[in-house]
């Protein structure tokens, strides 16, 4: 007889609600083994007894052939005696004990799913919460682990017959799928009027005839509710950004499918991979001249946020619409999306004229997620739904659990342990008690599917965000104060699964500083460990603080004072006559008006200086607008001096003073602005060539904000490797303040190691390493009472950049 060998195989990872046991189950069917399998709170867990051969093969499968949406970390088998079964089965879930396990994010509808959809014969024919083991909710749905049906918002929808048979049925592809539901026992959707009244069924016909009246309607989608109206439809675009109280901020499409896209939009290979990804994120698109878009949709910007329908009811609302609709978050101005029905009927009832919505919970909000293509690979602007809650794995790990608790604006947090850092979903703006009590309840959410209870609790110096005044409320951790910046380069070192050092170059509006003076142009020597300030832009005041940064004219006055410049006749200085003096005279006499290294604000000044805008609406809407103003054909540059001290000052003041010489020589606007984004790109070239020569450092990191535009990224990533650099940028995490709780719980966890260990002597100039342990204090946690408030520090909470 030939042998017989059994093993116990545990395999981690996101294996839990992908079809991973009925995957199991076939393949060790397949190959002639006995044994089970069966989800437990580490994953799954599985024994096979069989010919070692057979049992080899199986345990190299589990890997190589696992189902779409798993994500495979680890398989480990261990030998037992064999039983002598002859059967494989599936056992039921074990609750108990420690959790560990991944769950996974939301996923696009599926193509079976969608041949289904449209197939006259089958039982869910326009049926639109059709899913199956590799599409459907996930994250929004799961209320506790083990996902298993009677954890999730889907415990109330027992299933029919035909429904348990395909769920028990190892062979069906909706075998184990939790949200299995069909017409008869799933959830159903209602047309609602603004008041709540039920209007007609079948709802979606009735909504899509709605809609191509020219009505708003408000859209229960997958993680809130949307506001719909006609893309092409001027009217009701504009009635839509008036009810919403929303100026100027772009709005998302979305088409039926990519030839939609195409007529819109310029789609390149990577933005098309993107778009039909399983995430389905909103794309940022180049608008194609005369596309058919309502101008109002996104005013003043050549791109178009795009994306693919990815659930089944947004499959069937475009078909039944027959055009492209205008999909943006269901909320008035910057209030968190609306995801609970009577909330929504509340709050939405003076925007919209009819409401689409169904009897399925939504467990937790979630907005959609942003992304662009930047050299042929994602960009992701806002990280959310589709993507969260997928863990980052970062080197070196994390010996204690850590929570990070993010920046103000943007905000998301994280959770950490072991070797995983769960960035959270985007949260929004922490300006107001419902944004919040997200903020809280997303942490209690997270600590509890993940069973993560932080031991260290990092946060933003700034003693004002809100997000640190929860962290050092809470008793019983150690806390880390990370500086804003190093928290930006660390979290670009880790989504590029570096530890550094490296040259961080972060630009951003807004941060707090170690010197009591707002930073945002940053080039840093750091490590995940550690930085020292290399060098900034010069200082220049904010007059008014916070309402310069409401005010981009304020910044054009402190610049061009900063410059030297008499600028009588420039159209800036006409337009905001009546207070331009008294502004001047702030900057002179320092009263209100806080020092800046900002990039962000530098931005704005051109901005204003070019007359693309005085004021803003909505965060770095300037600086956004002054990179559609830009030719890109143009390839001139200004340039800037920097004045080598350690660390060093580059004059952004050189940059305005350049331009205001073309300005008044006639050039076109848009060539200056190209000119000044080019600069920009050498300045940041010559600071990180002067670092190169002080510290040795080849390997520059770029994150902030600032680097969300593309024309200044491009110009700087072709510069800095055309000089022998090598540049790291962000893909999987934002670049802006959405990537802070990343960075902050990686130099956490840094910290918790010990200090960093440079592979090359000599590297840290002696004052860099003084003022790098200087930072880190004696190595142990910043404690409450070393968090200061600079007396001369003003910073916004409304509308930072
Ligand atoms: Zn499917
Ligand atoms: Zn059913």
């Amino acid at each position: 007889m030939a042998p017989v060998v059994r093993v116990a195989i545990r395999v981690e990872g996101i294996v839990q609600g992908v079809g991973f046991r009925p995957f199991v189950y076939s393949l060790a069917t397949r190959l002639g083994l006995a044994g089970l399998v069966g989800n437990d709170v580490d994953g799954v867990f599985a024994e096979a007894e069989g010919p070692p051969a057979a049992v080899r093969e199986f345990l190299g499968a589990l890997q190589r052939d696992a189902p779409p949406l798993a994500r495979v970390e680890r398989v480990t088998a261990t030998a037992k005696a064999p039983i002598g079964t002859a059967t494989f089965a599936i056992v039921a879930s074990d609750p108990a004990g420690r959790r560990s396990t991944l769950i996974a994010a939301d996923t696009a509808t599926c193509a079976d799913c969608l041949r289904e959809l449209a197939h006259p014969a089958d039982r869910r024919f326009q049926y639109p919460f059709i899913n199956c083991t590799n599409c459907g909710p996930r994250f929004t749905i799961i209320r506790d682990v083990p996902y298993d049906r009677p954890l999730t918002t889907m415990a109330g929808f027992p299933m029919c017959d035909p429904c348990a048979a395909e769920y028990h049925d190892p062979g069906n592809r909706r075998f184990h799928a939790q949200p299995t539901c069909c017409p008869a026992c799933g959830p159903r959707l209602t047309l609602l009027d603004r008041t709540g009244k039920p209007l007609s069924d079948p709802a979606l016909d009735e909504a899509a005839a709605l809609l191509r009246r020219g009505a708003i309607v408000a859209v229960k989608g997958l993680g809130g509710y949307h506001l719909a109206a006609d893309a092409t439809c001027e009217p009701a675009v504009a009635a839509l950004r008036a009810r919403k109280h929303r100026a100027d901020k772009p709005f998302a499409v979305m088409t039926s499918d990519l030839a939609a896209v195409a007529q819109l939009c310029r789609v390149s290979a990577a933005e098309a991979a993107l778009l039909t990804s399983q995430a389905r994120p909103v794309v940022l698109l180049t608008r194609l001249p005369g596309a058919a878009v309502a101008s109002s949709a996104a005013p003043g910007n050549r791109q178009l946020g795009v994306m693919l329908p990815y659930t089944p009811l947004h499959h069937m609302l475009l078909a039944a619409a027959s055009r492209p609709l205008v999909l943006t978050s269901g909320n008035v101005s910057d209030e968190p999306i609306a995801y609970r029905d009577e909330d929504a009927l509340e709050r939405l009832g003076e925007i919209a004229d009819a409401f689409v919505v169904h009897d399925r919970a939504i467990h937790i909000r979630t907005d959609d997620s942003v992304a662009r293509a930047f050299a042929g690979r994602p960009m992701l602007v806002r990280r959310s739904r589709g993507y969260v809650p997928e863990p980052m794995t970062v080197r070196g790990g994390f010996a204690r659990p850590v929570l990070a608790c993010g920046a103000e604006l943007k905000n998301t947090f994280c959770l950490a342990k072991d070797r995983y850092a769960f960035v959270s979903h985007h949260i929004g703006d922490l300006e107001n008690a419902e944004t919040l009590r997200s903020f809280a309840e997303g942490i209690a959410h997270f600590s509890r599917l993940f069973d993560i209870a932080p031991q260290v609790v990092a946060h933003d110096l700034h003693p004002e965000y809100l997000s640190t005044k929860y962290a050092v409320e809470l008793d019983g951790v150690d806390l880390v104060g990370v500086q804003h910046h190093h928290a930006h380069i660390a979290s670009c070192l880790a989504d590029n699964g570096a530890d550094g050092p490296v040259i961080g170059v972060a630009f951003d509006g807004t941060g707090y500083g170690t010197d009591g003076t707002i930073w945002g142009g940053e080039f840093l020597i750091a490590d995940v460990a550690g930085f020292a300030r290399g060098g900034h832009l010069a200082t220049v005041r904010m007059p008014g603080g916070a309402a310069a940064i409401r005010q981009p004219w304020r910044m054009a006055a402190a610049h061009l004072h900063e410059a030297g410049l008499d600028v009588a006749g420039l159209g800036v200085v006409r337009r905001n006559a009546a207070r331009w003096d008294a502004i001047v005279s702030m900057v002179r006499r320092q009263v209100n008006a806080p020092l800046t290294s900002s990039a962000g604000r530098l931005f704005d000044a051109i901005a204003a200086i070019l007359d693309v805008r005085d004021e803003i609406s909505y965060e770095g809407q300037a600086a956004i607008e002054l990179e559609q103003r830009a030719d890109p054909a143009e390839g001139g540059a200004y340039r800037a001096g920097i004045e080598s001290g350690a660390p060093f000052r580059a004059n952004g003041s050189d940059l305005i003073a350049a331009a205001v010489g073309d300005l008044m020589a006639g050039v076109p606007t848009e060539l200056i602005a190209a000119r000044f984004h080019h600069g920009m790109a050498i300045l940041i070239l010559d600071g990180c060539v002067l670092l190169r020569e002080r510290h040795g450092l080849n390997t520059v990191a770029l994150s902030g904000g600032v680097f969300q535009n593309l024309l200044l990224l491009g110009s700087t990533v072709t510069r800095l490797e055309a000089h022998g650099f090598t540049v790291l940028t962000h893909s999987r995490v934002p670049c802006n303040d959405a990537g802070i709780s990343l960075g902050q719980a990686v130099v956490a966890a840094a910290g918790q190691r010990g200090p960093a260990v440079s592979s090359e002597p000599g590297l840290w100039a002696a004052k860099a390493t003084a003022q790098f342990q200087q930072m880190r204090g004696s190595g142990s946690p910043t404690s409450r009472s070393t968090i200061r408030v600079p007396p001369n520090a003003v910073f916004s909470r409304t509308i930072p950049g």
